[in-house]
């Protein structure tokens, strides 16, 4: 097989610390900026940021659209922070008038923005995530979202404190926290491995549910 070809969303946020990650393990990723870079894309990297800068930004280009039939054509999406905010089904503490925030709807969680609020907008901490081994990855949360629901078909493949931080379903992937800030690449190979490109010839690589 071919090695996929992975995307950074390269409209806000952070894109240059997860194209530096993706390089690490020695993927080259393509930035996407317009959704017609989205074209021969397995793999999409929404980065941290401010989601309603990133919404601002791609109302004039009709991003969203382009994200949905992108995802329904099968193409896989790791979305971390303010990506995970865009993937949600419902915001909270959004930016419209009524609280809410204009989402994809395409991850069943409910995500609420700064959820972590003033006293620990930013911390670091070590997660256990099964999924990608027994050592712990250390996360790092920045004006972190907080997941406050998960639907029926979400695996939650890491937990802080007892609550949901690095959610899967499908080909999309979710994390709350930034894991292009470590040295760690094992989240990012498996969202390039097991995500984007799970082989079909031998079985899947497990994501037990913690
Ligand atoms: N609080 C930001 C938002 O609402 C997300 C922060 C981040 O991506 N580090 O989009």
């Amino acid at each position: 097989m071919t090695a996929p070809r992975i995307g950074v969303l390269t409209l806000q946020g952070d894109f240059e610390a997860h194209a530096a990650a993706l390089a690490r393990i020695g993927v080259e990723a393509v930035g996407v900026r317009t959704p017609e870079r989205l074209e021969g894309v397995d793999g999409l990297v929404i980065p941290g940021g401010e989601s309603s800068a990133l919404l601002k930004l791609m109302a004039p280009l009709e991003f969203l659209p382009a994200l949905a039939a992108y995802h329904a054509e099968g193409g896989a999406i790791f979305g971390t922070c303010a990506g995970v905010i865009l993937l949600a089904a419902r915001v909270t503490d959004g930016v419209d008038d009524d609280g809410s925030q204009t989402s994809l709807g395409l991850l069943d969680v409910d995500v609420a923005r700064n959820g972590y609020g003033r006293q620990r907008e930013s911390f670091a901490t070590r997660l256990e995530v099964p999924a990608i081994g027994s050592d712990p990855l250390d996360a790092i949360f920045i004006r972190a979202p907080r997941i406050t629901r998960v639907g029926d078909g979400v695996d939650v493949l890491a937990r802080h404190d007892g609550e949901p931080v690095l959610v899967r379903s499908g080909r999309l992937l979710g994390a709350t926290f930034h894991p292009e800030l470590t040295g760690d690449g094992r989240l990012v190979r498996y969202f390039v491995d097991a995500v984007v490109a799970p082989r079909t010839t031998e079985p899947e690589v497990p994501c037990p549910r913690v």
